[in-house]
């Protein structure tokens, strides 16, 4: 159903042109070293990943965003309704961004990509 969308790219780590190739060397996110490792190019169709040098600085503001909305969703959740303190708060947010550090990084990374590359169904 959501095959061959952006969608499918960023939930499973494909290539953002064919939606076959993987976007990423290594699916371990918890491999420090090569948990942002991704190919030159996609494996099935030959898309570049890297489009220059310093192409995913950008993906830094994609990171702010997906971090900024989940301390507002955190916030919303354990102050608002549950009535946490606002140091219980703080404590669980710097935890859980501990946690998804690589997980969000990765992401970020395919949104941004994702923005300038688009699905070509002849690359399939
Ligand atoms: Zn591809």
């Amino acid at each position: 159903m959501i095959k061959n969308t952006k969608l499918y790219s960023i939930l499973f780590e494909k290539c953002p042109k064919c939606c076959i190739g993987d976007f990423y060397k290594d699916k371990n996110i918890f491999s420090l070293k090569t948990f942002v490792d991704s190919p030159n190019n996609c494996h099935h169709c030959g898309e570049a990943f890297e489009k220059e040098v310093g192409f995913y600085y950008g993906a830094m503001y994609v990171s702010y965003g997906l971090n900024v909305g989940l301390g507002v969703g955190l916030f919303s959740l354990t102050v608002l309704v549950l009535n946490f303190s606002l140091f219980a708060f703080l404590g669980t947010y710097a935890g859980l961004i501990l946690i998804l550090f690589q997980w969000i990084m990765r992401k970020s990374r395919l949104i941004y990509i994702n923005l300038f590359v688009h699905f070509d169904k002849s690359k399939q």
